[in-house]
């Protein structure tokens, strides 16, 4: 098997494409570039020694190849992505690769005596069909393969116009990033945190909302990533945690007392060097005992978890509050968590939606609860929409609940009414 390092590169693939579109034009076939990304790759990497991720990646590509008709030719774009070139294909031929190599991928792969389960994300486009030159059909290769991420991933799909709208869009999102903190798009909507003892609210979770004028509510999983990637979440961050701390304290003020303010935190956030300081100012100048504080980190950004500890440790020693959230998948790691300074548990919503009915779940649940009792960790179930639901939360000995069955997030009023009344559902 060649290692990674004897595969075409992009500069060869360029060229390759650039010496196949300068022959003379065969008027019947076409030429097919198809672009191979893996999904979760960086999941992956974490099953791995650092050496062994190269092996694995030639490995992946010997199974693209062998999926390929014998004329291909394959290059590896770096990372997990490659690309395949049929230069002289008819249509079928090109859907028939486009399944075979999805296939393939998604077949269990022996790696150094144990089982791997990957899937690949394909997105493919031809010339003269869908493309005039080698630029327009990396461009649009490229984006069919992010239009069937985006899809859920795990397939193939030939590039088609509609999808460059979607792409429009999100160009068009992260420009407009700016102005919509200028002009007050963004505002905060709260969602009680009930404890099942009192059936009353002892904390609020900030969630945020984007009035866009152009594409209207804008779900915050569509727009944080994008945040994320433009590196506008310091911003957009920074403004959440200034707004929810304003509120919070007006409460406070108010005679409306809770234990907590939940705010969300994304983990690119933590990687600037000056967060905790940053935060801290926040606290001071919105007059919160920063001890109200509790962050909220997602358990699919918990690998970068190490480098930001500095970060955590600062705030921690003021007082500041850590929460996993949408946890559920590797409750192994539960300890490492307590580690790392975590304090709460949020039990991932997927987890309560069919809690009644999968056993699988149930065990789950069970040995969440199990591993944070002994590490005297907190837990707050997510996504009770139910009475059923709560009956069994109350029964499984879960102390705080959050979902639609107590209340969806609601805007600020709304939120100091709900408490004020000393709601109970
Ligand atoms: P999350 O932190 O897990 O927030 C809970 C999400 O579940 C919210 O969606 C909430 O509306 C929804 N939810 C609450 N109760 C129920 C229920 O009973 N059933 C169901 N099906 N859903 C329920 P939302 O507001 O759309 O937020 C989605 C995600 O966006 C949040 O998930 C969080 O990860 C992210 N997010 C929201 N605001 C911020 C923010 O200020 N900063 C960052 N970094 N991320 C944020
Ligand atoms: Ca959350
Ligand atoms: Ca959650």
């Amino acid at each position: 098997m060649p290692s990674l390092s004897q595969w075409p590169k992009r500069d060869d693939l360029y060229r390759y494409l650039d010496s196949i579109l300068s022959a003379s034009p065969d008027p019947v076939a076409l030429i097919a570039l198809l672009i191979i990304n893996l999904d979760n790759f960086r999941d992956l990497c974490e099953l791995f020694e650092y050496r062994d991720i190269e092996e694995f990646l030639a490995q992946v590509g010997q199974i693209i190849m062998n999926s390929c008709p014998d004329y291909s030719y394959m290059a590896w774009l770096g990372s997990d992505e490659f690309a395949v070139v049929l230069p002289k294909a008819t249509k079928e031929d090109v859907e028939r690769t486009a399944a075979a190599i999805c296939q393939n991928l998604a077949e269990p792969m022996a790696f150094h005596e144990r089982q791997v389960h990957i899937t690949g994300s394909l997105g493919y486009a031809l010339l003269p069909d869908d493309a005039k030159d080698r630029y327009e059909i990396i461009k649009n290769a490229t984006m069919a393969m992010n239009w069937v991420k985006k899809q859920g991933k795990n397939g193939y799909a030939r590039f088609e116009a509609a999808m460059g709208q979607q792409v429009n869009r999100k160009l068009k999102l992260i420009n407009d990033f700016g102005t919509a903190l200028e002009q007050g798009q963004f505002r905060l909507q709260y969602q009680p945190q009930v404890s099942v003892a009192s059936r009353s609210i002892v904390g609020a979770e900030a969630l945020l909302r984007w009035q866009h004028p152009e594409f209207n509510l804008i779900p915050p999983l569509e727009f944080i990533p994008l945040a994320e990637e433009s590196g506008y979440i310091h911003h957009i961050g920074e403004w959440v945690l200034y707004q929810a701390a304003s509120d919070f304290s007006a409460w406070l003020q108010k005679g409306i007392i809770l234990e907590r303010l939940a705010v969300n935190v994304s983990i690119v956030q933590l990687q600037k060097p000056d967060f905790a300081k940053r935060s801290l100012h926040i606290l001071e100048e919105t007059h919160l005992d920063p001890a109200y504080l509790e962050l909220e980190i997602t358990e699919s950004q918990s690998m970068d978890l190490p480098k930001v500890r500095p970060q955590i440790e600062q705030l921690r020693n003021h007082g500041v509050r850590f929460a996993i959230d949408d946890f559920g998948t590797g409750f192994a790691s539960l300890n490492h968590l307590r580690y790392m300074g975590f304090d709460t548990i949020k039990i991932d919503k997927a987890y309560i939606h069919n809690i009644l009915t999968n056993s699988r779940d149930q065990v789950i649940v069970n040995s969440i609860l199990n591993m944070a009792k002994m590490l005297r960790l907190g837990i707050i179930a997510e996504g009770v929409e139910t009475d059923d639901q709560w009956q069994y939360i109350v029964q499984a000995g879960i102390k705080e609940v959050q979902g639609y069955y107590c209340s969806p997030p609601v805007d600020q009023p709304v939120f100091e009414e709900l408490v004020r009344k000393e709601f109970c559902f």
